[in-house]
């Protein structure tokens, strides 16, 4: 139970509340399709594979996906871009990948390095944005097997031009992966026009649903080879994975209530979606700028007129971030994250490595009036009253 009335302000790390619908929608699952989705044809098995089966259409609906089969189910982000980076990448193949990338994405390289995998780094400029022309130099000086971005940073907010990225990639024979953690339900997305040919997806976080679940968007060009997993689904008994989406990519039994509940979700932000991602970039100024009003606050990332996820991360001067977050706490009842958001290569970026950063990210709920409580607080805090 929640200790005392939370003003929160971090949903980059996970969205709550979640919206109408999703607990009950995960609560029908576990009740009145508890069975067996894909496996048996009795009532139960039906209705769960039915729940599976529409909460895909409605995902795939939300983000533009014209053939649902293509939208790999998974236990979140990370699973995501485990599965589509260590299927994909063999010894001797080289991967250019942008130095502002999350340990999702980095520690799977670390292993695919030490087998052989060439990885590249391109470095972003002061504000965290990836310059395209320095990705195609990049592209271009040797051959290249793949490009990695994210879209949004879940450190400074910054968006990256991924389509432009992905036209490169795909000029000199590369395929082009997104970690669309921090963009996906926040920012306007049709995977259909983006050209990208994976984008991985938590579910949790500005999609709306609960946690244990995210997709994979695996354009019907791409299809990784080694299976991060193997196992039962599909409609043969043959040894070999079936080559058939998705069921080659969901070995075993799934989350069908986290599906549930995440299908229930896009169904809020298909309805609500637009509203919301207007009142989250009106929010995320007027935090930006009120922060930048206080003394001694430093925010990190683009400028007050560039385009940003709701993601927002300060320093101060003088006090530590982990002190104002406990502070921020504390004594405020607002919940934000200081540290180094399992993101070192954007902490080197923004010279925030030792110290981290205090992050806030808004979300679905938010209102004028919680900003501004949100900055009285980091006011007083920082003038240490
Ligand atoms: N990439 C980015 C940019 C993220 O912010 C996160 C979550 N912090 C992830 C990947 C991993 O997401 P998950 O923990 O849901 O697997």
């Amino acid at each position: 139970m929640c200790p005392q009335p939370i003003l929160y302000f971090d949903h980059s790390a996970t969205s709550w509340p979640k919206p109408p619908g999703v607990a009950e929608a995960m609560q029908e699952a576990l009740l009145e399709a508890g069975g067996n989705p894909g496996r048996g044809a009795h009532s139960l098995a039906l209705a769960a594979e039915h729940t599976v089966t529409r909460a895909r259409g409605d995902v795939a609906r939300l983000l533009g996906v014209p053939d649902a089969r293509d939208l790999v189910f998974t236990p979140g982000c990370t699973f995501a871009l485990n599965l589509v980076l260590k299927g994909t990448l063999r010894r001797g193949d080289r991967v250019v990948v942008s130095a502002l990338e999350h340990n999702a994405v980095v520690r799977p390289l670390h292993v695919l390095a030490a087998r052989g995998v060439k990885v590249a780094r391109v470095q972003a400029d002061s504000e965290g944005h990836i310059d395209a022309d320095a990705v195609e130099r990049s592209v271009a000086a040797s051959a290249t097997r793949m490009v990695i971005c994210q879209h949004a940073s879940n450190v400074t907010g910054a968006i990256q031009p991924v389509a432009d990225l992905a036209d490169i990639a795909h000029e000199h024979g590369a395929v082009m992966v997104v970690d669309g953690a921090q963009a996906a339900g926040h920012l306007p997305l049709d995977l259909a026009t983006l050209g990208v040919d994976a984008y991985a997806c938590s579910g949790h976080k500005g999609l709306l649903g609960p946690q244990g679940v995210g997709v994979l968007y695996l354009a019907p060009g791409l299809s990784p080879v080694e299976l991060v997993q193997g196992g039962g689904g599909g409609p043969s008994e043959e040894p070999a994975q079936p080559d058939i989406r998705p069921d080659r990519y969901e070995a075993g039994t799934g989350n069908t209530p986290g599906a549930a509940g995440l299908g229930a979700a896009a169904r809020y932000l298909l309805e609500h979606g637009a509203e919301i991602e207007r009142r989250e970039r009106s929010l995320t100024r007027r935090l930006h700028e009120g922060l930048l009003g206080i003394p001694g606050v430093k925010v990190l990332g683009p400028a007050i007129d560039v385009p940003r996820a709701p993601v927002v991360s300060m320093t101060h001067d003088r006090i530590p971030p982990d002190e104002i977050a406990f502070s921020l706490d504390r004594r405020y009842g607002i919940a934000v994250r200081a540290g180094l958001h399992c993101s070192p290569w954007t902490h080197s970026m923004t010279g925030t490595l030792e110290t981290g950063a205090v992050r806030f990210g808004l979300g679905w709920n938010l209102t004028e009036d919680d900003v501004d409580r949100a900055l009285e607080a980091v006011r007083e805090v920082c003038a240490g009253s």
